[in-house]
């Protein structure tokens, strides 16, 4: 899994921070990839990427603030002229369907794939055999939702010698065995996946939350996740700006993580009034609060793998 950032700023674009979209890369476990957000010309530092429209199959929307979803009509119509012609899924808060329903009929836009709008509440959005992502409300100036999204365990590693030895025979049912399923041999003798595998892999849980003050619903989200995404528009000097706004300073990111006892935190959303060089700055508010900190820059990408986070491009 790996997560790209494609903007990272708050409110309105600046020239190192276009306004909030991140992918969260899921080709090796789906072979498609999930975009948060799309503020106006994500399709254009899309471009700057490897990421194909055509792969992406759902989008969360946390809000409906323009620099979260400006670029979504935009999006949605390139990804038919992309090849895109797998269904998407759009989720996000109530009105949601309405703009788009209206903005894709007065522009004329017609979609050449089916497009499956889910207006959310509190709970589990979307669940299937491999990945579960739920979503709960946050304290912004608007209704405003963070996303928690959680992988399945994966089936411990296939323990071949055991299994030929129990008399499964070289082929796909040594397959079946490895992906977790029971299989009956020839002669009716029933092998159990877990006779033959090792333990369980965890998954990985991601918490991408919207705008929003501190709130426990974000920590609640954020309970054990191996990697925590929040918005952190202002630092301790301009504090007091993020309570009217409706948002976090970089203090607050971190006491978010901390309480849910987080493995690591990337913030985002970071307000104008900070240069890329203040980004040591920043991360020295919330390494006070929690260690394991990265600010989130334009196109950066970060690994997860092994229990581990770290930044893949330069
Ligand atoms: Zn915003
Ligand atoms: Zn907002």
């Amino acid at each position: 899994m790996q997560i790209q950032f494609l903007g990272t700023g708050a409110g309105m674009p600046s020239k190192q921070r276009n306004t909030s979209a991140l992918a969260l890369k899921l080709l090796e476990e789906r072979g498609s990839f999930w975009l948060f957000d799309c503020g106006e010309a994500t399709q254009h530092r899309m471009l700057h990427t490897t990421l194909k429209p055509r792969k992406l199959d759902k989008i969360f929307i946390t809000h409906l603030h323009g620099d979260h979803i400006f670029g979504l009509p935009g999006m949605l119509g390139s990804r038919g002229f992309l090849g895109g012609s797998g269904r998407l899924d759009l989720y996000g808060p109530k009105g949601l369907q309405e703009w788009i329903e209206v903005t894709l009929r007065i522009s004329r836009t017609h979609l050449n794939y089916e497009l499956a709008v889910h207006e959310v509440e509190a709970g589990t959005i979307f669940e299937d055999d491999s990945f579960t992502v739920r979503a709960l409300p946050l304290d912004h100036v608007m209704p405003c939702f963070g996303y928690r999204i959680e992988q399945k365990p994966l089936p411990g590693k296939l323990l071949v010698d055991l299994a030929i030895e129990a008399g499964v025979p070289k082929g796909p049912l040594l397959r079946e065995l490895k992906e977790g399923r029971d299989v009956a041999l020839e002669d009716g003798t029933v092998i159990r996946s877990r006779e033959v595998t090792g333990q369980p892999q965890p998954g990985f849980t991601v918490a991408i939350l919207g705008d929003t003050r501190f709130t426990y619903n974000a920590v609640d989200l954020s309970r054990d996740a191996d990697i925590v995404i929040h918005e952190a528009t202002f630092d301790k000097e301009s504090a007091h700006l993020a309570g009217p706004y409706g948002h976090s300073t970089i203090t607050d990111a971190a006491k978010t993580a901390r309480e849910a006892g987080a493995r690591s935190l990337i913030a985002n959303h970071i307000s104008a009034r900070f240069l890329p060089e203040d980004a040591g700055h920043l991360a020295a508010e919330a390494e006070e609060i929690f260690p394991q900190v990265a600010i989130a820059e334009d196109l950066a990408e970060y690994e997860w793998k092994n229990g581990m986070l770290r930044r893949i491009n330069p």
